[in-house]
């Protein structure tokens, strides 16, 4: 079948080969990237971006469950898999038999996983002040003992940031507590003649903020796809990334709408004048998030072009009055470059009122993951 026909997504791989090297100039000789590739890979394909980063020369991923990574182990990815979510006792079978390690979540989580039959491979959590996963940086006595458990096989120690991004005072203050946090149980740990682990602290903000950190891996997402969480920090990110990923879909036809009348559910536009409106083969199904409902834009012969009514399930509407050559069958933009315009996804999230993040993790299943210049 047609990969274009309808709504697919294009991906560039040497905007990813560049954003590995830029990301990767940016970090110590001694730390590799470990590319998140959770939710589908940020919704970009985790098969194949997983197996064009193995390509380039990355050897290790994480992912959000046991599931994604036996998706990534059956496409072929042979380096370690670490899974950054809970796993349920009931798939420690899956850790061991697909070899992937496993977050230890908290002390008493690291007990079950060492009542599993088998050996797992772990990489212990410490939360150093974002409250999620990960055993109190202060428990050190919790952490220590995990070594005791049998049956672990502790090949990691991390940690992870949750104001990085910022750059006021306060925030940048409170990232450089996590990190000290961080270091006092990596050297309690040594100190103890524990030893044999490596460590990882930084995701993508992280790394552009805090590059120089001595750590084994950097756990990089976002901006490995070359997307900035929100388009502002394009402008003052120490490397210039470049996106992988466009959106597009298709004109299905073109047709007159008349002062007066209403368009789509609820009738929730009225045209003021005499317009040109165009139907697209894209909705919220696909990933267009509905509050985008006569808010939206998209690019068409290089222009922008607004949403206007509701956003359907599989389609949505534009307005084409000042797109004359408009017609059916033709490329429509959501995300990325057309003639000179650019929507970057922190563009598309920006008007949606979320991030990058969430638009590209939540496009969907149902469109085409095409490799192409985008
Ligand atoms: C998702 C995730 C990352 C990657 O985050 P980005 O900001 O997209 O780079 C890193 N570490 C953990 C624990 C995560 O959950």
């Amino acid at each position: 079948m047609y990969q274009k026909g309808r709504a697919w997504i294009e991906l560039n791989m040497e905007h990813l080969l560049h954003n590995v090297r830029q990301l990767q100039a940016l970090l110590p000789a001694r730390c590799a990237m470990m590319p998140a590739v959770k939710a589908n890979a940020y919704g970009h394909g985790a098969k194949l971006i997983g197996r064009s980063l193995q390509q380039m020369g990355i050897r290790d991923f994480c992912v959000a469950s046991v599931k994604e990574g036996i998706e990534l182990r059956n496409a072929g990815i042979t380096g370690q898999i670490l899974v950054l979510g809970y796993t349920s006792p009931r798939d420690f079978s899956d850790l061991a038999e697909y070899g992937l390690a496993q977050t230890v979540v908290d002390y008493p989580y690291a007990v079950q996983l060492s009542g599993y039959q088998k050996p797992v491979q772990v990489h212990v959590g410490v939360d150093t002040g974002m409250h999620r996963l990960g055993e109190r940086s202060e428990n050190t006595e919790e952490i220590r003992r995990i070594w005791d458990l049998k049956r672990l096989n502790i090949t990691g120690v991390f940690s992870h940031l949750c104001v990085s991004d910022g750059m006021t005072e306060p925030e940048r203050r409170y990232t450089l507590e996590q990190i000290q946090k961080f270091w006092s149980v990596v050297r309690f740990l040594h100190g103890n003649g524990i030893h044999g682990f490596k460590i990882h602290l930084q995701g993508s903000y992280g790394i552009l903020n805090y590059p120089d950190l001595a750590c084994d891996y950097a756990r990089v997402g976002i901006a490995l796809y070359g997307a900035f969480s929100s388009p502002q920090d394009r402008t003052v990110a120490p490397v210039s990334l470049k996106p992988v990923l466009s959106l597009k879909a298709r004109i299905e036809c073109v047709k007159a709408l008349h002062a007066g009348e209403g368009a789509g559910y609820g009738l929730s536009f009225t045209a003021r004048r005499e317009m040109r409106i165009a139907a697209i083969s894209i909705g919220y199904a696909d990933g267009i998030p509905r509050g985008l409902s006569n808010k939206g834009h998209a690019l068409v012969h290089g222009k922008k072009a607004a949403m206007i009514g509701r956003i359907c399930m599989d389609q949505l509407l534009i307005d084409v009055s000042d797109i004359p050559q408009a017609a059916a069958g033709d490329e429509v933009v959501l995300i990325g470059k057309c003639g000179g315009k650019e929507i970057s996804a922190g563009d598309f999230a920006k008007e949606a009122g979320t991030i990058s993040n969430e638009i590209l993790s939540r496009l969907g299943e149902r469109l085409e993951r095409v490799v192409g210049k985008g």
